[in-house]
């Protein structure tokens, strides 16, 4: 049968960790490769990190090995140490050096689920489930519409922001594999005729974008190259971002004031600017957010300070969140 792939996956290349080799091995993404029952695929049962390789150089390394940790310890799924993952990417970028040349930015994805059903790989629980990194070149589209403006929609999650801590067992907070329900939203909001989304609990509580973290920027008049940076609390149930991690590290080096909410839409409304911000995506200026009453609020974007966020995750400063 005929294989059709899209240009940037035929380029992909995958690296495998296992008890046996620690450090990854090379193995083709285009062929088949996970048991039929490993958990990951029949239950969602794994965890994920998606990063950004620039230049050769992965972006905030630490911080996203140290949120699969986190992951981990949440779902009690046992990965193999940071140094595994650290030589497996190196692997897959020395690969595209043997290949004629790393892409200006590729898109790293390490995966990690709880194994085959009854059959660990291991008896080192470090090693007992599935493990690998996929390594995709950006597509040249997604660098291209990178900064353009986009239009969102409020969705309720369903969830109040206190239930992470009254119901471990949600998982919030987790990045696991199970998110079927995040993509569900994004195609929710482009049927509706918008670019994305950001969830809002049923107390209108802003959390987050369904693969992305909501950041505002209100004007300082005191001191206007220094505004205040404002996101949504992270004790609400949400994933802890880096990319707005990193950007809170660099502005605040530069003095600017950082807040944590728990924000309203109407809090987003007044902003005098909002993103979107992740990984791979970076950040993403909002001009219209559609409130659940089908309102439409108009928001101003303005180059200057996305380029400024963007020159700050340039900087790839470590990531801190207030513990
Ligand atoms: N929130 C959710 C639910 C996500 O899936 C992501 C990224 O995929 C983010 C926030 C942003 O995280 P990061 O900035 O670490 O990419």
């Amino acid at each position: 049968m005929a294989e059709h792939f899209q240009d940037s996956s035929v380029s992909a290349v995958a690296v495998r960790i296992d008890p046996e080799h620690p450090e990854g091995f090379l193995f083709d993404p285009h062929q088949p490769q996970l048991r039929v029952t490993d958990l990951g695929a029949v239950r969602g049962d794994g965890i994920f990190e998606t990063m950004l390789v620039r230049e050769g150089h992965v972006r905030k390394f630490d911080a996203h090995l140290a949120r699969l940790q986190r992951s981990a310890d949440i779902t009690d799924i046992g990965i193999p140490p940071a140094e595994s993952w650290r030589a497996a990417v190196r692997r897959g970028l020395d690969e595209f050096e043997a290949r004629g040349g790393l892409p200006a930015e590729v898109t790293v994805r390490l995966s990690a689920t709880r194994g085959v059903d009854g059959e660990p790989a291991s008896d080192d629980p470090l090693f007992a489930g599935t493990y690998w990194a996929l390594l995709t070149p950006v597509p040249e589209e997604t660098i291209a519409k990178r900064f353009s403006p986009i239009s969102v929609m409020l969705l309720d999650r369903g969830y109040d922001a206190d239930l992470a801590d009254r119901a471990p067992w949600l998982l919030l907070g987790a990045k696991t594999l199970s998110y079927a329900v995040n993509m569900a939203a994004l195609r929710h909001a482009k049927a509706n005729g918008h670019n994305d989304a950001i969830f809002v609990t049923p107390r209108e509580q802003v959390l987050e974008g369904p693969v992305s973290s909501v950041l505002m920027l209100k004007k300082n008049p005191a001191d206007p190259e220094r505004p205040r940076l404002i996101t949504p609390i992270l004790e609400a149930g949400i994933l802890p971002g880096t990319t707005q991690g990193a950007i809170f590290a660099a502005a605040k080096r530069q003095g600017w004031e950082l807040g944590y909410g728990p924000l309203t839409p109407q809090d987003l409304y007044d902003a005098d600017h909002v993103w979107l911000v992740g990984s791979v995506a970076l950040a993403k200026p909002i001009e219209l957010i559609e409130d659940q009453g089908g309102a439409q609020h108009r928001l101003s974007t303005d180059e200057h300070w996305t380029q400024k966020l963007n020159e700050f995750l340039d900087e790839d400063l470590p990531v801190q969140h207030p513990s």
